[in-house]
């Protein structure tokens, strides 16, 4: 349970001219209003007094800054991760509750962008085919073209990217949602051969989808397999990949 946060100390650690939250080096005026280093130099004389500012950190409020834990702007619409002050601005960015691009984006040309609770509309009206609703299971058959696919299952949105790249096919889930959240589900990935005696199963954990997709390909934690190995696994030139859903 993160702890509840201090509203009053939050609010003392914004800047009067930006409403963000101040990130050091943070100076002060004579009288000892603070103000953002962004906005410290937009302004002859303190925007709360009008003293002049002074050259002189205010190094406690710093230390202050830095061990203070901040919300996502997006915490009304139901993002309850908290950040550091190095973290928070990259967070708000990428943040699954503010608006997304459409997953498709990866091998299509959609331009739609919005918020996650419209996105299911969206899936329904334009890419349906790659888009599974009620089902934690779907087989995966193409192999030769980038492949994104959505499930609904959970009451959460998980995409899969399946794509071959240098003599390998990658594949891993992201869940529409913060890392944490992400955490709690696995993906298994499990190809059955012709023969139907050999298979090869790999699980890896459902990734957050602030994760860009060619860092989560880099560092092994997703399916990947040599083409070679994969054509083996080839039945009538499709592939027989079962991917499910769990929670961990
Ligand atoms: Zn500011
Ligand atoms: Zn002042
Ligand atoms: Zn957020
Ligand atoms: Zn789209």
């Amino acid at each position: 349970m993160p702890r509840a946060l201090d509203e009053a100390l939050l609010k003392e650690l914004e800047c009067p001219v930006c409403m963000e939250y101040m990130v050091p080096p943070i100076k002060f005026c004579t009288n000892g209003h603070s103000i953002c280093s962004k906005c410290r130099w937009g302004v002859q004389c303190c925007p709360t007094c009008r003293a002049r500012f002074s050259e002189i950190r205010n190094v406690t409020l710093e230390n202050i800054v830095r061990s203070q834990k901040y919300p996502c702007a997006n915490r009304q619409s139901g993002c309850l991760e908290l950040f550091t002050i190095e973290h928070i601005a990259k967070h708000n960015a990428a943040c699954v509750y503010g608006k997304i691009n459409c997953p498709f984006t990866l091998n299509t040309n959609c331009t739609w962008n919005g918020v996650k609770n419209d996105l299911i509309e969206h899936l329904k009206s334009e890419h349906q085919a790659n888009f599974f609703e009620s089902t934690s299971s779907f087989r995966s058959s193409n192999f030769t073209a980038k492949i994104v696919n959505i499930i609904s299952f959970f009451g959460e949105l998980f995409v899969q990217y399946k794509r071959p790249r240098d003599g390998r096919l990658y594949s891993a889930f992201k869940l529409i949602g913060t890392n944490s959240e992400a955490s709690k589900y696995k993906c298994e990935f499990t190809l059955r051969a012709a023969n139907g005696i050999e298979q090869i199963s790999k699980t890896f954990l459902v990734r957050g989808y602030s994760e860009d997709w060619e860092t989560i390909f880099n560092s092994g934690k997703c399916f990947c397999l040599d083409e070679a190995v994969v054509s083996h696994f080839l039945v009538q030139y499709e592939l027989n990949l079962t991917v499910t859903l769990y929670r961990v």
